[in-house]
Order: C-alpha cells, then structure tokens, then sequence
C-alpha cells in the first residue's frame, strides 16, 4: 500500500477520530492516486492510519481506521453498515418516520456515503469521486449490511452529488416519481430523482416535529419551504394559517400536494413561489407579520472563504426575519454551515436585531436529528443550529 508521510502533526487529531487529511498537510502532494485507492499515513512516529485517497479534492485521505487488520473489504463494509442501521432500528425516535437517514458519512465512521431511505428505497450519495471510488464496488455488501441491520431495502438508486435528475440504479428497478413517506402525522410524496439534496432534507425532522409543538393557533411564515416539512407540522399542530414561501416552483407545488395527503384544510395554507427576501420586503411594505416566522436557508457559507458575505446575508435575512415577528411571537432561525455555527448564528441575530431595533431572548439552540450522529473529534459535521428566538 502507498504511504503518505504527513508534513503536520495530526497524530492527535486523528487518533481521537478526526476523519480528514487536507492536500496541504502532505509532505508531498504530487504522488499520483487513484480515486478511493487505499493509502497508509505515516508521521515521524511511524503508521498513523489507513483511508482512502481522493486526488481530485482538498481533502486528500478520508481515514477510515488505525490499520487495515478489518481488511477494509466488503466483509467489513457490511459490517459498519449493520453498526449504523442497528443505531437507527434501536432509535424510537424514528419509530413514527419512513424516511430515515441510514448511513450519515463520516458520523457513522463510512466518510463520503450517505444512505437515505424512503419506505423501501435506498438512495445513496458519494461525496466526491474519491468516495466513489472506494465505496462504489462495496455497495452490494453496505445494502447486506443494512438489512442486518433491521432495514427492508427494494432498491438503491445512487445519485449525482448536486445534479438533480442525474442518477443509476445500483440494485432493482429505478424508482417511482413519487415515494409516499410518513414524518409521524405528516404525509409527504417524495421525488427521489428530482428532489433537493436525496428527496427531503432529513436532518431537520426532529425540528419540524418541535415547530410543529409552538404552532397552536398561530399565523406561521415558513421561509425556505421546500415540499413543506415545517409547514404540514405547523398545521397539524393547530396553526391558523400557514404560508409557505420558497423560490422553487416544483417545491412549492409539492408542498401544495403533501398539505393535502396530510389530510389538512387547503384553505389554511398558502403556497408562493419567491425569493424569500423579496417576500419579506413585500410584507415589511404591507406592514404583515406572523406569531412564528421559520427560516432555513440554503448555506450561504459553503466555504470558509465565504463567511464575510454569509455573515451580511445571514445578517441580513434575519433582520427581516425578526421584522415579520408580531410582538411576543417565535424565530426560528437556522444556519447548515458548519463554517457558520452556533456562534456565528447567534451573533447575526443579536446584530439583526439590533438593526431593527427588536429585542429577542434565545429560548433553545437544537442540532440535527439523531440519525445524523456527530463524531465528538469532528465539529465540522456539527452543521446544523436553529435557534428557538422569542421577540418583543
Ligand atoms: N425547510 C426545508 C428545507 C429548506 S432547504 C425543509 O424542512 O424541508 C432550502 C430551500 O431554500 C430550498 O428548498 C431552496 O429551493 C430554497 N431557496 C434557496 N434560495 C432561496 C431564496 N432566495 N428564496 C426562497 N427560497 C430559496
């Protein structure tokens, strides 16, 4: 096996678990590798850890052990692959869902793979071409592995990371347009193909659960709807009225359709297709505000580099965000950037509100859901804050 000699001293990060090796933390980064091609990292110590290559990416070694005495091979594949489905088949978190996040990447030790399932179909997503080329000839054994691990799986339909439509069945029949699931009492239908990200953003299910708990009787804005997660929530929970406001037409359409097959009024909801700034600059003109305002955009900091521009968006959004709260109603604001955490969050809404001269009270700070497990040595796959903001 190729060896790779570390030109930084990550022998603490990685032995407490950190799974990334940046290009820029080799000593040499010319040597040739193939995409997923099994490399060993040495220090000055000797053999530090075994992963997988992905040339074409700054993040050169995904780690994947100390050594390779599991032999890394399809045996072992299977065997991470129960280890996760066995956490999610124990969750009773999960008892009342049929969309469940299977495999979670590097939170469950598997870096690059995501297995989401919806009822019966597993869809899976490689992080890159390094993942690719080390997951793809272990995925007949990850499918065995997962159902060991409790999971009945029809098909697996891998897609292009970031291109909707784009996809191949790796096993059984390429799936249906539409896949009905169950979020406990919401009802979605579920484009896997189409969809955003694998069909539904999963890892803010148990928020929506808890939007859905502070909705009782409440005029609710959900921004950055999508197909209407937080919004079938909201009226499940009693609210009045729900807009849902999203800049895709296709997401908007679909949150139409999952209002109704979750068996709610049609008049208590309105669906809009627009930009969620303009919107809200619309009802700031209009002078309209709702008792619980949802916002959860897009990362406007997909990179480090990004972060100044994100921290005026972020700013920004949630200034006018805090605007469209009546007195004495509920933000709930979120940030998916690892690069903009808890703090940064926190910061641009205690600026924002500043701003517009409101006072807010954060009333909780809420992650991911469970089946998006976080390894302790590895805040970058804490990615996911919603802060839960009181406004007077
Ligand atoms: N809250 C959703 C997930 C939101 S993902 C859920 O729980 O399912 C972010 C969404 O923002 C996507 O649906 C995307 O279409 C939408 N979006 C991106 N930019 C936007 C903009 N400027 N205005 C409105 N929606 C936007």
């Amino acid at each position: 096996m190729i060896e790779l000699a570390l030109a930084v001293d990550l022998r603490r990060a990685i032995t407490a678990g950190h799974p990334w090796v940046y290009d820029r933390a080799l000593a040499r980064r010319s040597i040739p590798l193939a995409e997923g091609q099994l490399v060993r990292l040495v220090d000055r110590r000797g053999p530090l850890a075994i992963g997988y290559a992905d040339p074409g990416s700054p993040i050169r070694v995904r780690v994947l052990g100390a050594d390779d005495s599991g032999n890394l091979g399809a045996e072992w594949a299977a065997k991470r692959a129960e280890r996760a489905a066995a956490l999610r088949a124990a969750d009773v978190r999960l008892a009342d869902t049929s969309a469940v996040r299977l495999i979670h990447g590097e939170g469950d030790f598997m870096p690059g793979l995501v297995v989401d399932l919806y009822a019966a179909t597993a869809v899976v997503v490689f992080d890159g071409a390094g993942a690719a080329g080390f997951w793809g000839p272990r995925m007949a054994a990850v499918a065995e592995g997962l159902r060991a691990g409790g999971f009945a799986i029809d098909r697996m339909w891998q897609r292009e990371r970031g291109q909707a439509g784009r996809g191949r069945a790796l096993s059984g029949s390429a799936p249906p347009e539409a896949i009905e699931i169950a979020e406990g009492r919401a009802r979605y239908e579920v484009d896997v193909r189409w969809g955003q990200k694998t069909g539904l953003f999963l890892d803010q299910r148990d928020n929506r659960a808890y939007a859905g708990g502070l909705a009782s009787g409440r005029e609710v804005l959900n921004l950055f709807g999508y197909t209407g997660g937080f919004s079938l929530h909201a009226g499940l929970g009693g609210a009045r009225r729900v807009v849902t406001v999203d800049s895709a037409p296709a997401a908007v359409a679909a949150a139409g359709r999952n209002w109704a097959l979750s068996g709610l009024d049609p008049t208590r909801h309105e669906a809009r297709v627009a930009d969620a700034f303009a919107y809200l600059a619309e009802a700031r003109e209009a002078g309209r505000r709702f008792d619980l305002v949802i916002c959860d955009p897009p990362s406007f900091a997909p990179r480090a580099a990004a972060l100044p521009a994100a921290r005026a968006a972020y700013r920004r959004l949630n200034a006018l965000a805090l605007t469209a709260v009546a007195p004495g109603g509920l933000l709930l604001t979120a940030s998916c950037s690892s690069h903009f955490g808890r703090g940064e969050l926190t910061a641009a809404v205690a600026e924002a509100a500043a701003q517009v001269a409101r006072t807010a009270l954060v009333r909780a700070v809420r992650g991911a859901a469970g089946d998006h497990p976080v390894l302790p040595a590895f805040p970058e796959g804490d990615y996911l804050q919603l802060l839960d903001v009181a406004v007077e």
